[in-house]
């Protein structure tokens, strides 16, 4: 790269570590521009201080560091989420869920909604600020993802949102909600892909949950019948191949209506069930 590059040919020489979008996305980070002006201005020089921060943050990518963990920021659901390495990286295929849960939250309906797990609390705070009127309660574990997660509800839905540290239920203990959500950890322990891309640089505990992956889904589908007002949803995330042994342990512990629904790959990626009505017993 020549000492004073411009935009495009510092874009073109980040090429080699990385790809068109995400070298675009670090340069806006350098310049503090949006693409509009790298595209408007592809012939303007950068200062050499400009190059020198532009090539230090293309070679941490090139080290295979997430591109979310350089910028602090994600996407979701069209919203921009503060991210840190305390928190998985907010993912596409999650906001199936979300917008699962949102058909089930009527506008302008008091619903109280949990999320589990929230993490960076994507989708909890997303739920929050679609549907001002529900209240959602996120539960992390981890205070460092709390911390994340309480930055993202103060920008987006302050007035709806309430933090609980703990495990699972335990910040929740006698509390019942119309709407369970999580995202739980869900890959076996040794899954090769663990070891590969941005899984690399996540928080273990957001990943990993026991020799099937299925721990944490255990813990929170045994739970949820007492945390469920009636008529009250449960919907979980899950992996690729684990869309049976869900429905197998929400069928055990007395769910109905079971749902499963595929991701844009076809792949089902969500499944849930709902507590019997009060009357249906
Ligand atoms: N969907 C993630 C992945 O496999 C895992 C997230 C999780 O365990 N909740 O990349």
């Amino acid at each position: 790269m020549p000492a004073a590059p411009t935009i495009r040919e510092a874009l073109d020489a980040a090429r080699q570590a990385t790809d068109r979008i995400e070298a675009r996305m670090l340069l806006r980070e350098v310049l503090r521009q949006p693409d509009a002006y790298l595209l408007a201005h592809d012939d303007a020089p950068l200062t050499a201080a400009q190059a020198r921060q532009y090539a230090g943050l293309v070679a941490r990518r090139a080290a295979g560091e997430p591109v979310a963990y350089i910028t602090g920021r994600r996407e979701f659901h069209g919203r921009e989420f503060r991210v840190t390495p305390a928190v998985l990286i907010p993912r596409p295929e999650t906001e199936l869920l979300v917008e699962l849960a949102l058909r089930r939250l009527p506008a302008g309906a008091a619903q109280r909604v949990l999320d589990l797990g929230a993490g960076s609390g994507c989708i909890g705070v997303t739920i929050a600020a679609e549907r001002p009127q529900a209240r959602v309660t996120l539960v992390d574990a981890s205070a460092e993802a709390l911390d994340v997660a309480r930055a993202n509800a103060a920008r987006w839905a302050p007035a709806n949102t309430a933090l609980r540290h703990g495990d699972w239920y335990s910040p929740v203990v006698g509390e019942c909600y119309d709407l369970i959500v999580a995202n739980p950890p869900y890959v076996a322990d040794g899954d090769a892909h663990l070891a590969q891309g941005d899984l690399r640089f996540e928080p273990r505990a957001a990943l990993v949950s026991g020799a099937d992956g299925l721990d944490a889904i255990r813990r929170i589908v045994s739970a949820a019948q007492r945390h469920l007002s009636p008529s009250g949803w449960l919907l979980l995330e899950h992996g690729y191949d684990q869309a049976g042994a869900c429905a197998d342990l929400l069928r055990a512990a007395g769910f109905t209506g079971l749902l499963a629904e595929c991701d844009l790959a076809g792949i089902v990626r969500v499944s849930g069930g709902r507590r019997p009505g009060a009357s249906g017993g």
